[in-house]
């Protein structure tokens, strides 16, 4: 069965080795992950290229993802690699602190203006809040705190501050850097990390685009600031896709806080037509284990039931044990919980005025589809924005985005329900040679049988984009389709 929520994977030294990255493929991953907060630019550039080389070996398109580092704000280093905090006990962040030579009582930062932006009684959480500071008072830019909860600290560990309100710009002076690399790798999607504003995700494209780079731009949501209400739409307007990114965001929002915000994100970035990420520890256990949890499995199917198009893996197969099965258990996951009635049905936008013919085609075919006896929707797409549409109703229908544009076969990688085929149309073919090779492509892929009924729609003008303008019911078998 075609599963429709899509899996993200994040490559590493554990899909470096080999038959890893086969595996994945075998077991459905549909888009790769490159983290940029770890490995060299030549790491990711080799991974791109393997990724590449299956993709067109098995003629299956897996997207590339960057994500960049951006301003993760990290203790320095200690002499002794790691120290033990005591709860109750003194210690101290300092920016003028030698960064090779921390102790027990104090370590420095990177992060220059901390010292300025907390103030006594801030809660600082460090290593993903496994240990708590909170400020006492600020002395020539040194941050003194006591222990509220203690453990091991080790060196380069992250800083969060409850609640957020850090200023730190998204873009660092390495992100530029990367994107030189990111300019030569031709992926898919960027992802940024904290953006506090539209303007983040603004700059972040034109510095892409300027080194020739048209990739959807992913917006990770991790600061507090960013799930104000209005701060919220418009990161997610200048966005092509938005992460709940859990894990930086429940440091700064606090853990008890984050099923609502997910739904809410979830829920508010598909209204606006924008496509939904999760991310962050959902099989978590798999790093060591070759089963996931009890609840690993809950999360997965609730995320789902949520609406996200996408779920994906960090360390479970960048690093883990088992990356292979990591993917064969979200894709098992899946595909039970999207038998549920609830996500195959649909009342998004039922009472929206829609502006554009082609949008109101996406919507038409979505409706049809989903109350008649339909197969399968075959969107014949230039930039994949009929696709995006459709995808955005909930349904059990998979929507086949067809197109000859490399670029947005790989974006629409990432759309729930859209699965992207390669398909070269000629300006000189009439429509009824196009169905018919659209239905030799369908039989190709083992998607269509005699007496199938596919919704095809399209545009009267081949190559021209926005020009999706008819909407065509075929049987396949039948008539001009044979
Ligand atoms: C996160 O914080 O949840 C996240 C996805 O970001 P990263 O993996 O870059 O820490």
């Amino acid at each position: 069965m075609l599963r429709r929520t899509k899996i993200l994977a994040t490559l590493g030294p554990a899909t470096d080795k080999p038959g890893v990255l086969e595996g994945l493929f075998k077991a459905g991953v549909d888009v790769v992950r490159m983290n940029f907060s770890h490995g060299s630019a030549q790491d990711h550039l080799d991974r791109a290229e393997a990724v590449r080389a299956l993709s067109k070996k098995t003629g299956r398109r897996v997207g590339i993802l960057a994500d960049l580092q951006g301003p993760k704000i990290r203790i320095a280093r200690f002499k002794d690699t790691k120290v033990y905090l005591n709860e109750g006990q003194d210690f101290a962040l300092d920016i003028n602190f030698d960064p090779m030579a921390g102790d027990n009582t104090q370590v420095g930062i990177t992060y220059e203006p901390l010292a300025l932006e907390v103030k006594p009684g801030s809660r600082l959480l460090l290593d993903d809040g496994r240990i708590v500071l909170d400020v006492v008072n600020v002395e020539n830019m040194r941050v003194n705190c006591t222990v509220t909860v203690g453990g091991d600290l080790s060196n380069n560990k992250g800083i969060n501050l409850l609640g957020g309100g850090l200023s730190a710009a998204a873009l660092t002076d390495k992100d530029k850097e990367d994107i030189k690399t990111i300019g030569i790798m031709k992926c898919d999607y960027v992802a940024i990390s904290f953006p506090r504003c539209a303007e983040d995700l603004n700059e972040a494209r034109r510095l892409l685009v300027a080194e020739g780079c048209y990739a959807g731009i992913v917006s990770k949501v991790e600061r507090a600031e960013a799930i104000v209400p209005e701060i919220m739409d418009e990161i997610i307007l200048a966005s092509d896709a938005v992460m709940v990114a859990r894990g930086d965001l429940g440091v700064e929002i606090g853990d008890a806080n984050l099923p609502a915000v997910q739904k809410l994100l979830i829920k508010r970035t598909r209204e606006l037509n924008r496509v939904a990420i999760t991310a962050t520890q959902m099989m978590e256990s798999m790093i060591e284990n070759p089963i996931p949890t009890r609840a690993e499995v809950f999360d997965v199917a609730n995320a789902v039931y949520d609406g996200t198009d996408v779920i994906m893996l960090s360390a479970e197969t960048a690093s883990g044990k088992h990356p292979i099965r990591a993917v064969e258990a979200m894709h098992r996951v899946c595909v039970e919980a999207e038998k549920q009635r609830s996500v195959r049905e649909s009342d998004h936008r039922i009472n929206i005025q829609f502006e554009r013919d082609d949008e109101a085609i996406a919507m038409s075919a979505m409706y049809m589809a989903n109350h008649t006896k339909i197969k399968g929707i075959v969107s014949l797409t230039e930039s994949g924005s009929t696709a995006l549409w459709m995808s955005r109703i909930s349904s059990a229908i998979p929507i086949f985005a067809m197109s000859s544009h490399e670029s947005t076969l790989g974006k629409v990688t990432l759309y729930r329900g859209v699965f992207p085929v390669y398909f070269k149309i000629d300006s000189s073919q009439d429509h009824a040679e196009v169905n018919r090779n659209v239905v030799a492509e369908l039989r190709k892929w083992n998607k269509a049988k005699d007496g199938d009924k596919y919704i095809i729609t399209k545009g009267d003008l081949n190559g021209v984009e926005g020009g999706t303008n008819g909407l065509k019911v075929i049987v396949v078998g039948q008539g001009l389709t044979p």
